[in-house]
């Protein structure tokens, strides 16, 4: 695997494959790489000739109270474990490389989705998201980019961003990976203690709990409700529990394939779900 740190070493070691047409698959992430990151680098390997992650801490998707100083930075294990997939190019520039010296001038802002659910408490976080994904894809130029559906709403973010400027890429959205009590593996998890590690299961058993009571016919509000009674008497502090489309359009009963939403802190990180609800009429 080559490892680049500048995009001139990017374009330099993927000129072979641009001239072969090889396809080009596009990973990025925050690194800390866990089986959900690499569950992303597997489908892309499956679907394209040459497959591309990017780590890069995206200074500008943080609040200023979020933890961009403290996020885990485990490179040297990362490259390890992209080795072991057979990941071919590994990019991890700076902050300078990316924004360059002077800083951006130039944001990528989307309405509408952005601006429910995670957007409604982290206001910048999406606008930063659509920047450095457009950015990265017009730097890697790929074929098709991989998001995880873990964070369904930036997923249907960068569909809307590749959608509206008329970016020639395909999106991809890769299923959630859980750990074997069902908590989504995240990198914030890291931050829990053995304690809350015990009680973060509850968010994805309410959900699944949720998605069995809407199927057996209880109403949309009454199952929101319940998982938020749930989760606050399990201890979790609630950001959101809400329902959408898988589109992000409002929804008020269960009469169409609907995602169920949830974000709440547990001690010190916001943990993020959701759960897909099938309707059968
Ligand atoms: P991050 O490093 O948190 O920015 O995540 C990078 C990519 O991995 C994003 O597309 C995430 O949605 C995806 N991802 C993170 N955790 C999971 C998970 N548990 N299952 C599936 N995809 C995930």
């Amino acid at each position: 695997m080559k490892i680049e740190t500048t995009i001139q070493g990017l374009n330099a070691a993927l000129a072979a494959a641009r001239l072969a047409r090889k396809t080009v698959g596009f990973v990025p992430t925050m690194g800390n790489l866990h089986q959900g990151h690499l569950n992303l680098v597997r489908e892309a390997k499956r679907l394209c000739d040459v497959v591309v992650v990017s780590i890069f801490v995206n200074p500008t998707q943080f609040g200023p109270n979020e933890d961009y100083d403290n996020y885990p930075r485990t490179l040297e294990a990362d490259s390890h474990l992209l080795v072991d997939e057979e990941c071919d190019l590994l990019f991890a520039p700076n902050v300078q490389q990316i924004y360059g010296e002077h800083g951006s001038k130039t944001r990528v802002v989307v309405s509408e989705i952005a601006e429910i659910l995670c957007g409604r408490s982290r206001t910048q976080h999406f606008d930063g998201v659509a920047t450095v994904v457009t950015k990265l894809l017009n730097i890697v130029q790929p074929n098709t980019i991989f998001l995880g559906q873990k964070d369904w709403q930036q997923l249907e973010v960068i569909r809307a961003v590749t959608r509206d400027l008329n970016l020639p890429v395909d999106v991809v959205g890769v299923p959630i990976a859980r750990a074997e009590d069902g908590l989504a593996l995240s990198s914030r998890n890291g931050y829990l203690s053995a304690e809350e590690r015990e009680i973060a299961p509850e968010i994805y058993q309410s959900l699944v709990a949720a998605q069995q009571s809407l199927q057996s016919g209880v109403a949309l509000q009454t199952v929101l409700q319940t998982i938020y009674a749930r989760l606050q008497q399990a201890g979790f502090v609630i950001d959101y529990v809400e329902a959408y489309s898988p589109q992000l359009q409002a929804v008020t009963e269960f009469d169409q394939d609907i995602v169920l939403f949830v974000a709440a802190k547990l001690g010190k990180p916001r943990l993020i779900d959701n759960i897909l609800v099938k309707y059968q009429a």
